[in-house]
Order: C-alpha cells, then structure tokens, then sequence
C-alpha cells in the first residue's frame, strides 16, 4: 500500500482482510484496493502475475498473498453470475458500492500524501459491533446481480458468527433459484469453507431455511421432516446439523467434515418402515453424483464416498482378532483415523458419547494390531507376485493377484502361516486345486 502510495497512487486495504482486522481475527488473505491500472501495480510490484481478465494482481509478499484490485464500476451482470467485464473507476467510493456485505465494503487507505484514514460509506463498522450481515444497496438486486453472494452470505454469517439481517435474508430467500446457475466449483468452495466454521450448522440452516439448499444439494433438503429416533424431537437434518457440528468440534479434516454433511445423504431414499436399510451403500453413490457435480477431486469423491460406504461398521468385543485385521483390510489402514472420526461424529450427532458401540476398544485392539505389523493386505505378506512367476513358473497375469488374495485371507485369519515355504506351498496347492 504504502508503495502505491509513493508512486501517486491512492490505495486502501479492503474486504475481508479488514473486516478480519477489525474483529480481530486473523485475515485469510490481503485485499488492495488501487486507482493504479493492473499494468502499473505490475511495474510496482516485482513476482506480481495479472493474467486474468478482471484486473487482480497477485502479488506474493512477506506477509502473505496479496491481491491487489484497481478500482472498480462494474458493467451489466449476466448469467445471474458475473460481471460481462470491468469498468475501472476512479473513485473509492464507487468500487466500495460494488462489494456485497456493509462490512466488507469499508476502506482504509487514502490518496498519496494523506493520513491513511477509514471511508466506511455504509455504516460497515456499525454492522461488525452489530454483529450484521447486510447487502450494500438494495438486497433483491444485489442477489440478482450475482447468486453467489447468496452463499458467500450463509457462508460468512456461520465462519464469522454473524446474523443476516433481515431484508437480507428475505432477498436471499428469492433469489434462491437464481443458484441453480452457480458453477459446481464456487458452490463446493462455499460449502468447504462453511464446513471450516466452528459450528457449520448456524449456516446449513440458514441454506436450509432459505431454500438454498433445495438448489444446490437437493437430496439433502429431503432430510428435513424425515423422523429418526434418535434424539426426541429431532429429524434426519437435526442429526445431520448435529453430526456435522461435532466433526467440526474435534480435529476433522475436511474430507471427515464433508462425509458428515453427507453420510445419511441414502437415509430419505431408503426409509422404510423407520429403518433404512442399505442407506450408507445408496448413500455412497449419490454423495459421489453431488460431488462430481461440485467438480471435487477424484481423491476427495472417492475418499467420502468410502467413508460413508463403511459408516455402519458394527463392532462386538466377542470379534476375534481375525476379524479386527479383516476390518482393517476391508477400511484401509490409511482410512481408519478419518473412519473413527466420522463415527464419533455420528454417536454425537445422535445424542450418544462419541465412544459408545465399543469405539475405544476397537481403536485400541486397531492399533494393537498395526503395532503388532500382523499382514493385512497383499503388502504385509512374506512373498510377492514374483516369487508365484520365480517359485512355481505361472506367467504374469490376473491369476497371481488372486492367489495372493487367498494367501491374504489365509494369513489374516492366522498371521503364523505368513512364512515363506509354508505360502509357496499353499499357493502350490492352490494352482493344483484350480486346474
Ligand atoms: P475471505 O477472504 O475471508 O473469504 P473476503 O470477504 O475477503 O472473505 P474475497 O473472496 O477475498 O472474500 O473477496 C474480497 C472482497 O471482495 C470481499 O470482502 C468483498 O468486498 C468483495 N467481493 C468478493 N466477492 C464478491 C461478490 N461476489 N460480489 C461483490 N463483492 C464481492
Ligand atoms: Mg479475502
């Protein structure tokens, strides 16, 4: 800023970064705001890049990410999403009227050779001690121009604590549908970053009881009124509030926090007689539609899908040890902490304590036998596919991955057959017995 400044350029911190400040909390990423063309903060800051058609520069500093704007008036919005293109402006004020929330349309900054001062022309400042979420100009329009402020408002009111005023969220209420022209991709980036909030649910609710959620996830709206009995009172989307709530209370990454938005996501679908049988299988594939629809990684698809897949484990201390290391085998090592995660969530979003179903135990008896490096899968045994080709001639192929599967089975069921001669001669058997 102050660079921009010595070179006869007015230049405000804005947006987020300010609000942040002013809450006192930590700003995520720095945002300037400039009467300097795209060009001239490029000469001004070296590594900056500005290759994109709004004019951002990126610039990478000591103190993080910055992006630097030159002013703003915007041109007509089409597609309910973006601007056609920018106009810049010359005047604060001006690019202040485009942002979308009082309290991130407040400056601080000034023209070259005056005191850095705040401009707040909406009463910004007034809203942060209110704690208020409010459309800058008239809410209707403001939601019309551009849908994804929508979520961005659902999404600040749940990470910041706020309440969305009332006009607000009676206009966000109308525009609504207009989501349904929202990418995939903006409307995943809200959700996961309404999933980091302390407490996610303050604005599933809001996308709830505005009608967002029919739009953008509308299987999960179906949750609402479906009973559950669980906790007295409360149906399948209370759970799930509640659910999500708790994974965001622990350590949850957030792949466990989307699994616990989604996991009962099969529930409305399978609802039968007050069981839903097969929930977490059906559940599995439609989280997989929503999240390839969200554009996600295919890790991150494959990864939730998994988790809700196996959320329903049921675990007895009567299982034998076999049984613990087939677990394991069937989870996947590297999924097993994300696995209990996601339960403990579940137990108390059901109103129960997070261990309860023997949880504890089973991470103990879990962890007894990975300490233990009992074989659990092809990896852990004493011989490879090569020594099948080696020791008893079979040529490469989809044979050998199945004779190692059955000499996994075998071993899990009883880690003292895990010893070279005694495999090779099994698989002999097994080659002899399949011709
Ligand atoms: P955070 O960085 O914590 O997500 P932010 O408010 O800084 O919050 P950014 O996406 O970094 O969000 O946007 C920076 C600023 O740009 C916002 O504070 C707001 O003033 C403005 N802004 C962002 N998106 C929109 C939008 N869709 N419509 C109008 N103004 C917007
Ligand atoms: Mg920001």
């Amino acid at each position: 800023m102050e660079r921009l400044r010595a070179n006869g350029h007015a230049a405000y911190l804005v947006g987020g970064s300010l609000r942040d400040l002013l809450l006192g909390r930590e700003p995520a990423d720095w945002d300037l705001a400039t009467d300097a063309r795209p060009e001239q903060v490029a000469a001004l800051v070296p590594g900056s890049r500005a290759d994109n058609p709004f004019g951002t520069v990126f610039a990478p500093t000591a103190g993080g990410p910055v992006e630097i704007t030159t002013f703003r008036a915007d041109r007509a919005y089409e597609d309910f999403r973006r601007p056609s293109g920018v106009d810049f402006g010359e005047r604060i004020e001006d690019d202040l009227a485009r942002r979308d929330f009082t309290v991130n349309a407040i400056a601080w900054g000034g023209a070259p050779g005056s005191a850095p001062a705040a401009i707040d022309p909406f009463d910004g400042r007034g809203d942060l001690d209110r704690r208020l979420l409010r459309a800058v100009g008239d809410p209707a329009a403001r939601f019309r121009e551009d849908a994804l402020r929508t979520l961005r408002a659902i999404r600040l009111a749940a990470v910041l604590g706020f309440e969305i005023e009332p006009a607000t969220l009676t206009a966000i209420g109308e525009a609504a549908p207009l989501a349904i022209h929202l990418s995939g991709e903006r409307i995943a980036a809200e959700i996961e970053r309404l999933l980091a909030a302390e407490r996610p649910s303050v604005g599933l609710r809001l996308a709830m009881g505005s009608g967002l959620l029919r739009v953008i996830a509308p299987l999960l709206a179906e949750q609402r009124g479906v009973a559950q009995n669980k906790a007295p009172g409360e149906d399948l989307w209370d759970h799930t509030c509640r659910t999500v709530d708790a994974a965001a209370a622990g350590t949850a990454s957030p792949t466990v926090r989307l699994a616990a938005l989604l996991h009962d996501i099969g529930k409305p679908a399978t609802v039968d007689g007050g069981h839903f049988y097969g929930h977490e299988i059906v559940g599995a594939e439609q989280a997989v539609d929503l999240l390839r629809r969200w554009n996600r990684p295919r890790d991150t698809v494959e990864r939730v899908a998994h988790l809700i897949r196996h959320h329903m484990f049921g675990y007895a201390p009567a299982w034998s040890d076999a049984a613990v290391r087939r677990f394991i085998g069937k989870v996947g090592r590297d999924r097993l902490a994300d696995l209990f995660a996601l339960r403990e969530a579940d137990n108390v979003g059901s109103g129960r304590a997070a261990d309860v179903d023997g949880l504890d135990e089973l991470r103990a008896r879990v962890d007894r036998e990975l300490a233990a490096g009992s074989a659990i899968d092809r990896s852990g045994l004493a011989i490879d596919g090569a020594d099948l080709i080696a020791e008893l001639g079979l040529t490469p192929g989809p044979t050998i991955g199945r004779i190692l599967d059955r000499l996994v089975e075998r071993v899990v069921a009883d880690p003292t057959r895990n010893e070279r001669g005694r495999l090779l001669e099994t698989a002999r058997a097994i080659v002899s017995g399949d011709r």
